[in-house]
């Protein structure tokens, strides 16, 4: 293939993750009508999920709280007192999940977990704690925020039956039962002085955490998570989560309710989510092909995989590389954090993209090469951002935060987010095509610790 070709043929797969403004303006219309529909009844294709948070933090609460964050392939258990001023300090230790225990009992996996903040209370707070009223005698009672990261149907602020498992746990006989009530019941066995008080989404997390330590008066309207996976939550008007029974005591007086949208599965028929013949590819390499398909474009978990299978596509044509290698022949080889690193040079010789592409596939690459690496990159990078952007512009929209906040804040965590380079720009220019100027109002920020403060934050307003 001559030089030319190489990059024009690169430009041109670049172009297929082209998202126009009309297309994200189409995005953020959609999303705000699968928001309305999830909003009014269960079971429709985006799952708004009430919180039972009623209100936002605004920097002035204090405390000591425990958190514990069941997530993925590590069991965190952390203490975080809030200070009052917006900081907090923060202790925290891990550990893995033995293999075995994701597969087996809710008996041996809750009493693992509660082990676990048993020790933490021994090596961290035991001390602490018997100057202020003694372990033993119970005083004190530690509330705890449950960051429980799989799906649940959610039914009060500490309680929410398992709706099933995902990322490699299969415990049968936890599914359909409370999981507060599961650690709940260990914690007493132990005699621990811990009420589990809030079961909390990560997204949610995101925002309280967020919201707790923003600068100045605005309270954080929407957190999001753009890491492994995505997905956002905000603060909604109690009257229009018109699914809710609110005639329980608990919701009387109040005004808001923080929805968990479980925005990864957006937009599933893809009615406007755009998409290549590699995407599709991607799809059917996962074990829920046709599901998450807002995920699948936007988060961490995809972004690796969508670019190796283009560069393996381009090495099968003999368009790229002199040979293959491993990692490019082999599904989901590629992190993402390789886009956020061939983005990041701007050398005129690539001579970071030429070290990255040897390190991480066992390439050697020319100049050319590399780059069409480049230009391919910056096209599938730009999509994540667009499309996050478009979505986050939809929530502002539905909720008319703009018009009545003068500054509306945003949380975020997660890796793609922290690290990619230029990320929030490209976020922005969605944001732009669907607020017009109201944009310059919209203030984004890193979300530091989520998880862990924001359980202990949600903890602390059950
Ligand atoms: P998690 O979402 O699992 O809690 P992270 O927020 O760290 O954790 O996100 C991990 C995801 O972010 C992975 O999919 C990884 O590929 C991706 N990632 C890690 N580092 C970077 C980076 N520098 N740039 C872009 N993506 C990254």
């Amino acid at each position: 293939m001559t030089t030319s070709s190489l990059l024009e043929e690169a430009a041109s797969i670049s172009k297929q993750f082209d998202v126009s403004k009309d297309r994200l303006i189409a995005i953020s219309n959609e999303f705000i009508r699968l928001t309305d529909l999830g909003l009014k009844s269960d079971g429709m294709p985006m799952a708004m999920i009430p919180s039972f948070v009623t209100g936002v933090p605004n920097g002035t609460e204090k405390g000591t709280f425990l958190a514990v964050d069941l997530g993925g392939t590590n069991f965190r258990v952390c203490s975080i007192h809030l200070n009052g001023d917006g900081t907090f300090d923060l202790l925290q230790t891990k550990s893995v999940i033995p293999r075995s225990l994701m597969v087996g009992t809710s008996k041996e996996l809750f009493s693992f977990l509660a082990k676990k903040v048993d020790e933490f209370i021994k090596t961290h707070l035991d001390e602490k704690f018997n100057e202020e009223g003694g372990h033993a005698a119970n005083e004190h009672i530690y509330k705890l925020g449950f960051t429980f990261s799989f799906p649940v149907n959610q039914t009060a602020i500490n309680s929410g039956t398992l709706i099933r498992w995902t990322k490699g746990f299969d415990v049968a006989d936890a599914v359909g039962k409370d999981v507060c009530q599961l650690l709940q019941d260990e914690l007493n066995l132990l005699k621990l002085p811990v009420h589990v008080a809030a079961l909390v989404n990560d997204t949610v997390g995101t925002l309280m955490s967020r919201s707790y330590s923003s600068p100045g008066e605005a309270a954080t309207l929407v957190g999001v998570i753009l890491g492994t996976g995505t997905n956002g939550a905000y603060a909604e008007s109690l009257a229009a989560v018109e699914k809710l029974d609110k005639s329980a005591s608990a919701l009387a007086d109040k005004s808001i309710m923080v929805i968990n949208t479980e925005w990864g599965s957006f937009d599933n028929n893809m009615k406007v989510l755009p998409t290549t013949t590699w995407d599709d590819a991607v799809d059917l390499e996962t074990p829920n092909p046709g599901y998450q398909m807002f995920e699948k474009r936007v988060s961490g978990m995809f972004l690796g995989e969508i670019l190796r299978r283009i560069l393996l596509e381009l090495y099968e044509k003999g368009h790229m590389f002199s040979k293959a290698s491993t990692p490019l022949t082999t599904a989901w080889s590629l992190d993402t954090s390789i886009l956020s690193r061939v983005e990041a040079d701007t050398t005129p010789d690539l001579v970071a993209v030429k070290s990255i592409v040897e390190t991480d596939l066992g390439l050697p690459t020319t100049l050319i090469e590399r780059q069409a690496i480049k230009v391919i990159v910056e096209g599938v990078g730009k999509r994540s951002a667009l499309l996050a952007g478009a979505v986050i512009g939809g929530i502002l929209v539905h909720t008319k935060a703009c018009q009545s906040n003068p500054v509306v804040d945003i949380g975020v965590d997660g890796s793609v987010f922290e690290f990619y380079p230029g990320y929030e720009d490209l976020m922005r220019e969605a944001l732009k095509d669907v607020l017009g100027e109201n944009e310059k109002k919209v203030r984004i920020g890193i979300a530091k610790d989520g998880s862990g403060v924001g359980a202990a934050l949600c903890a602390l307003v059950a």
